[in-house]
């Protein structure tokens, strides 16, 4: 039997290479196998030669299916002694099913280490300009997906108690569902004057910022063709928001 090896679960950051850890550039360096989601330029400069190269690809429309065969492939591969990093946007554990992976991988008995990432959910309003939190605009702060609709039948989310929230809310994959989101949480008392902002493509060359009050955001976004990747913050930090570039994305 060779020696068991270990699944590294390790945050990309937000898409540039600039916002690895040193962790996770370490942990790159040593991989013999990387299963990826996407692979930002400049990332495959940093694995050693030879390293194994898997496309776990279509993030947002995998399937059951997709996502078993990606735990069973870290788990073969390192049951045969591999050094296998599963490499994740942002942070492992904001969505992208990074807690379904350690299940599967304490499950099949496989060591695994943690690398966090920097998150999008706070980088990517960060870098125009937004902090999520400021003491004059908001105490406190909610990540949610855009996967989850107000309209959506048994909704795992509290659309009440989101639209009496005064914190800031932050939601990832949410383009698509944005118009029933924003005339959900007003249709239960939210303020339709609220500030939002929509990010696109964040720290990237294509880095675009929509804004406008909750009530109209949706029509905005539409006619700006507004499309993922993006983030949406709803909230009154996004008064703050500034045209510049704070992450030097530009240069
Ligand atoms: N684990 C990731 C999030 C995975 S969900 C993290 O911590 O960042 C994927 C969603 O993240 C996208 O649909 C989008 O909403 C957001 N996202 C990730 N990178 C982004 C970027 N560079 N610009 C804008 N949105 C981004």
């Amino acid at each position: 039997m060779p020696r068991k090896g270990k699944v590294y679960l390790v945050g990309a950051g937000p898409g540039s290479p600039d916002l690895l850890t040193v962790k996770a550039k370490r942990v790159l360096g040593k991989a013999g196998v990387v299963l990826y989601d996407q692979l930002a330029g400049g990332v495959r400069d940093l694995l050693p030669p030879g390293a194994e190269l898997i496309d776990c690809g279509k993030s947002g429309s995998r399937h059951t299916l997709e996502q078993e065969e990606i735990e069973q492939l870290m788990v073969e591969r390192a049951l045969a002694g591999k050094r296998v990093v599963r490499l994740k946007g942002g942070d492992p554990f904001l969505f992208g099913r990074g807690g379904e992976e350690l299940e599967a991988l304490r499950e099949a008995g496989i060591p695994v280490e943690l690398v966090p990432g920097v998150t999008s959910a706070i980088a990517v309003p960060g870098c125009v300009g937004i902090p999520v939190t400021h003491r004059s605009h908001a105490s406190e702060v909610v990540i949610l997906t855009g996967h989850e609709e107000p309209g959506k039948r048994e909704s795992s989310l509290d659309w009440d108690l989101l639209a009496r929230f005064r914190g800031t809310i932050v939601i990832l994959m949410g383009v698509k569902n944005l118009a029933s989101i924003a005339s959900g949480l007003v249709e239960r008392g939210k303020d339709p004057a609220t500030p939002v902002a929509l990010i696109e493509r964040g720290l990237a060359p294509g880095q675009r910022v929509t804004t406008g009050p909750l009530g109209e955001i949706g029509g905005i976004a539409k006619r700006a063709g507004v499309k993922p990747p993006a983030v949406i913050v709803i909230g009154g930090v996004v008064s703050l928001y500034r045209e510049e570039d704070l992450c030097g994305a530009k240069e």
